[in-house]
């Protein structure tokens, strides 16, 4: 049986332990963490200067224009959320491939098999996780969503219960936080279609639960006779240029045991449910 005192110096050592270990891991990211400081600084500047740097509104006339500053704005928010897999094996290598410069990529937020939450981009700030993507109207997914990553290798993984419930209660947050629509979370796969299969086999309709994006009603009504399904995959957000490879983005999302690029009677019914929900 443990003394006061020992259980006193214990938890002295204990403490000690865990701000070494902090320390270290504080070390261990410095000189990433001295970069993301310099370049959100740099970024500061460039909303801070007034007038604003380089940007003219009549480029054909400089001179008739004027730069008076309202006192009345905000920061821009978030409206998306876009989910993916790491396609990786750890945590520590995604971290790792974050701080590639030479890869390029970021997202907001990296979640471990085993529920862990690491922030890695200020939400106000562009992570670079949609690349080339379309939803909508929306051109620009990067600088409209927050980009989360689920460590998983994207093939043979399952999803682990600690992950989702963590993501849920991440995405709970972002809801909040920026007023975000149901239908606005939404996988890579969906807004770039061809290019990218991620989420995988993933347990959307638990998502969906728990409020974030639509899945389908167990009861699925026949669509009328005149449902165009090229239209209502358009309306919901797919880019459909390339029509097969947005049919098996759909499916990628919604059907999952089956993605090749046609949509079988079945699928139709689903398409049908889901377009109803926008
Ligand atoms: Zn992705």
């Amino acid at each position: 049986m443990l003394s006061f005192h020992s259980t006193k110096y214990s938890s002295i050592f204990f403490l000690a332990l865990v701000t070494f270990i902090s320390a270290c891991s504080t070390k261990k990211y410095a000189v990433t963490e001295k970069i993301y400081k310099n370049k959100a600084k740099d970024f500061s500047e460039i909303i801070s200067s007034t007038p604003p740097k380089g940007q003219l509104y009549d480029s054909l006339n400089a001179a008739n224009q004027e730069w008076i500053g309202s006192v009345n704005f905000g920061i821009r928010k978030p409206n998306f959320v876009v989910i993916h897999h790491t396609a990786q094996n750890s945590l520590t290598q995604t971290v790792k491939t974050f701080f590639s410069t030479t890869a390029g990529t970021s997202a907001h937020y990296v979640i471990s098999r085993d529920g862990k939450v690491v922030h890695m981009v200020n939400d106000y700030l562009r992570a670079n996780h949609a690349g080339v993507s379309k939803w909508g109207k929306d051109t620009d997914l990067n600088s409209s969503s927050i980009g989360i990553e689920l460590d998983n290798n994207g093939t043979t993984d399952v999803w682990p219960e600690a992950q989702i419930n963590s993501l849920i209660k991440l995405l709970a947050t972002l809801k909040k936080t920026y007023n975000i629509p149901v239908a606005n979370f939404i996988g890579h796969a969906d807004i770039a279609p061809k290019r990218k299969n991620d989420p995988r086999n993933f347990p959307w309709k638990k998502l969906a639960d728990a409020g974030f994006g639509y899945w389908y009603d167990n009861i699925l009504k026949n669509p009328p006779v005149d449902f165009n399904s090229e239209m209502a995959l358009k309306y919901i957000g797919y880019d459909t240029s390339n029509l097969p490879a947005a049919i098996t983005a759909f499916k990628i999302h919604f059907i999952q045991s089956d993605i090749t690029p046609k949509l079988t009677p079945v699928d139709i019914l689903v398409l049908y449910n889901v377009y109803t929900k926008y």
